[in-house]
């Protein structure tokens, strides 16, 4: 079977066990290359709804996973998007798929929404650069600590964490803008999935979304 027709059966299984809400996640599923994200050794395993491993003790999410965090951020065309833990871009292009493209041209770019990512690791941020530009999606990646977000491009509308921290982190919920929302796993060992709303007034309200099971957000040490 062809990449193509392996990717739209899994998108359609995906639909009918009910982990896709929004046609714009779908879609955006059924566009991207996972097996061009991940090592070559893997391509034949792309389009299983499983994790997998990405190199640096690191894995990707497994593509159910994706659909409901992608979901859960009730994207709009144009929005701006923080993403902590690029890993291999995958999830950053499904995000930006699901955005809609972004003009080439900087200045424009910079009145306009688009993903902004921050990776720990040089090497993966590096080969995740390479796949996300080679495959044309405009993806600005910053090599990081993600608890820090990326305050130059704040404020974001969305934001999202693909490692799992012990608490949210402070600074990403102060760089959503009022009425913007952060999604993301919280906790060690036992994950929940959280997203958490910021409110006009500068408070937070949270929403839980079931156990989840991320690689732990790591720390400067
Ligand atoms: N969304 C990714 C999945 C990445 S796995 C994809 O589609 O491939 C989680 C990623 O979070 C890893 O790449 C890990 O290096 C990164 N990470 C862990 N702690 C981090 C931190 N403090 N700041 C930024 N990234 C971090």
């Amino acid at each position: 079977m062809d990449f193509e027709t392996a990717r739209r059966r899994m998108v359609d299984r995906l639909a009918e066990r009910g982990r896709i809400d929004r046609e714009s996640t779908a879609e955006a599923l059924r566009t991207v290359p996972r097996h061009a994200f991940v090592p070559p050794e893997h391509h034949e395993s792309a389009y299983r709804d499983r994790p997998l491993p990405i190199g640096g003790g690191q894995t990707i999410s497994a593509p159910h996973m994706v659909a409901i965090v992608t979901d859960l951020l009730s994207l709009d065309p144009g929005d701006r998007v923080l993403e902590i833990g690029t890993g291999c871009g995958y999830h950053a292009a499904v995000t930006a798929e699901a955005l809609g493209q972004l003009p080439e041209n900087d200045d424009e770019r910079s009145e306009q929404g688009g993903v902004y990512s921050v990776e720990y690791d040089p090497n993966l941020a590096d080969s995740a650069r390479e796949t996300l530009s080679e495959h044309g999606y405009n993806v600005r990646v910053r090599t990081g600590d993600g608890y820090e977000g990326w305050a130059e491009h704040a404020p974001y509308d969305r934001a999202y964490l693909t490692c799992a921290p012990d608490s949210l982190p402070v600074h990403v919920l102060e760089q959503l803008r009022p009425g913007g929302c952060l999604v993301g796993p919280v906790g060690r060992g036992r994950q929940t999935l959280v997203r958490a709303w910021r409110r006009e007034d500068g408070g937070i309200d949270r929403e839980t979304h079931g156990g989840v099971r991320f690689v732990p957000m790591r720390r400067g040490d």
